[in-house]
């Protein structure tokens, strides 16, 4: 393979415009599969859930799964979708050895959704329409493993294991229309729209949508054309794309690898391509021509799908509240600004910072906590901020202790260490590291008497009116306690006995 040296990514941005088609595939969370009854547990013994269905196997018969449909629905609904009055399955022909029936149950020309978009927030906090082609039902194949060679792809491997526990597992493909006019933003627009795509799946129930798991994958298309010209390039498809960083990556990586292939005067191939974690990169799949022929037929064995309008009403009547609107009634209610609230969701707060507040906290105290001392350690760390060992309650019981007087910042903070250190609650860590604050008179006098004796100058200027000198004393006190000292009232103390009025 010769390695290919690349335009920068500014330099394919200042002669080529970006167009996109993102292709999401979904698996749904059912309890059973799209056509059969067999489970779609994760994790079972290869080939234990199959039935004569999901095989294929001569004289047996799909049923379309109930929940299937509606989930798709609730999807096209939450896209902004026309639901399809009545549509059908169809044959997609082809063979391959993960998909028993050689042919996939999917949808051709009548999806059961179409015509939607999605709006989607930028890192800037700008919003960009992502607009929908269409939302269709499918089902997944089957999955291959290659044994033997030292990639764990065919080239090299000795044989084939087939497992078609997966294979029937409910798909909905969602397709974009053509993405235009993102310019230099066309990757990050890329991963802004899973992301969101992937939020979306969720706040309906519909699946976990975790693309670690293949639960959500994507497909990138991307093509370029001539800045100032309207007619759109040839595309490339990296396919199975399976991270939200990769889709950025991905997209950003056949940007620069179409205008270098351009600018050579070359031209771009139609063809799928893959995508390489380790280096970035993408390589050549299968050439793909428009051409392709999948002989899609309507499926007989099938009854049509004929969603009554009223259903239709009732699910999008009890849709939940979606994940956009969701975060600016969080935004109001916890008065925050764009760039505040920006902040949350770069760092994945939102959860957190809510259940948070639902212990009790206040919204300030949440936001700081989660924002200030755990997001540093989970950046320190590599980790998600919901992996810290620490719960909404937790950080709750800590801002209510500063409320209540019992901790000032510094001590919390030590509190807080001490959970995440796996030392208990933060009242047993309070107690066992003994790190209340200290406002009781008599013990602070003593350190109050100290730091005057030990500042008779400082202490001179108060007394002679210099009222702003106290913080240098209460400095002291608070060094002399180790940050124990209730410092407001240490205050009062310093002013009480130097005799003058704060
Ligand atoms: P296929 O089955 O070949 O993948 P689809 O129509 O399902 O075709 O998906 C193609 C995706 O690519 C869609 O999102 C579509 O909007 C987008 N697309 C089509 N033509 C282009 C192009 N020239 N450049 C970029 N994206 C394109
Ligand atoms: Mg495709
Ligand atoms: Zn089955």
């Amino acid at each position: 393979m010769s390695v290919m040296t690349l335009v920068s990514y500014e330099d394919a941005l200042a002669s080529y415009d970006p167009v996109m088609g993102l292709e999401v595939h979904v698996e749904l969370g059912t309890k059973t599969k799209m056509f059969c009854g067999c489970s779609t547990e994760l994790g079972a013994e290869p080939n234990s859930q199959t039935c004569p269905t999901c095989l294929g196997l001569p004289g047996s018969l799909p049923v379309v799964n109930a929940i299937g449909v509606e989930s798709a629905v609730k999807i096209g609904l939450a896209l902004n979708c026309d639901i399809a009055e009545w549509c059908r399955f169809a044959r997609k022909n082809y063979f391959y050895p993960d998909m028993p029936k050689n042919f996939q149950t999917s949808q051709y020309d009548e999806p059961i959704a179409f015509n939607g978009y999605l709006d989607v927030q930028l890192e800037d906090g700008s919003t960009f329409r992502v607009e929908i082609e269409r939302a269709h039902m499918e089902e997944d194949t089957g999955k291959s493993s290659h044994v033997g060679g030292a990639t764990g792809r065919i080239h090299g491997a000795t044989h084939s294991l087939l497992d078609y526990n997966r294979a029937g597992i409910p798909l909905i493909e969602i397709v974009t229309k053509p993405i235009e006019g993102a310019g230099e933003r066309a990757p990050e627009v890329a991963k802004a729209y899973v992301a969101e795509l992937r939020e979306v799946i969720r706040s309906l129930g519909v699946s976990e949508a975790r693309m670690d798991k293949g639960q959500m994958r994507c497909d990138v298309n991307l093509s370029l054309r001539p800045n100032g010209t309207e007619t759109f390039g040839t595309r490339s498809e990296t396919k199975n794309v399976n991270s939200l960083r990769s889709v950025e990556r991905a997209a950003r990586y056949e940007i620069q690898r179409h205008a270098t292939v351009l600018t050579d005067g070359g031209t771009i191939v139609q063809e799928t391509r893959h995508f390489h974690e380790d280096n970035g990169t993408t390589t050549s799949g299968r050439i793909k021509d428009n051409a392709e022929d999948y002989r899609y037929f309507p499926e007989p064995d099938l009854v049509p799908v004929a969603p009554a309008r009223a259903w239709v009403e009732e699910l999008r009547a009890a849709l939940p509240e979606l994940p956009r609107v969701r975060r600016a009634r969080l935004q109001a209610e916890w008065g925050l600004t764009d760039k505040d609230m920006q902040s949350v969701l770069n760092a994945g707060a939102v959860e957190l910072i809510q259940e948070t507040i639902a212990a009790g906290a206040p919204a300030d105290q949440a936001r700081k906590w989660w924002l200030g001392e755990l997001a540093r350690r989970a950046n320190e760390t590599g980790t998600e901020l919901s992996e810290q060992p620490i719960t909404p309650v937790q950080v709750a019981r800590v801002a209510a202790l500063v409320a209540e007087g019992k901790l000032n910042d510094k001590l919390a903070r030590q509190v807080i260490e001490g959970v995440l250190a796996g030392e208990g609650e933060p009242d047993e860590i309070v107690e066992k590291r003994g790190l209340a604050v200290v406002s009781d008179d008599s013990a602070l006098g003593e350190a109050v008497d100290k730091a005057i004796a030990e500042n008779e100058a400082i202490a001179a200027k108060i007394r002679d009116g210099k009222v702003q000198a106290v913080g240098a004393l209460v400095g002291a006190v608070m060094k002399a306690t180790r940050g124990q000292a209730d410092a407001a009232r240490v205050k009062d103390l310093i002013f009480e006995k130097l005799g003058v009025s704060g």
